[in-house]
């Protein structure tokens, strides 16, 4: 799987942070996501799959490799 964020259209919710902290972060200036681990563990799929799922702005994208 390859994470990707559509920074523009990211509203800074942190959804994703509080369910993929280690996937995750925010700029600290505007609260808008940085992607941490562009290619999530196995251990982290179904929880990077959850992030995306539950971004509000369907700004996170996973690609499956
Ligand atoms: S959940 Fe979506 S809108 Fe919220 S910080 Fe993450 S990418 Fe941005």
């Amino acid at each position: 799987m390859k994470l990707s964020a559509d920074q523009d259209k990211c509203i800074g919710a942190g959804r994703c942070v509080l369910v993929a902290p280690e996937l995750f972060d925010q700029r600290d200036d505007d609260g808008v996501v940085e992607i941490l681990q562009e290619q999530p563990p196995p251990a982290q799929l179904e929880i990077a799959r959850n992030a995306v799922a539950l971004c509000p702005a369907a700004a996170l994208f996973a690609e499956d490799a």
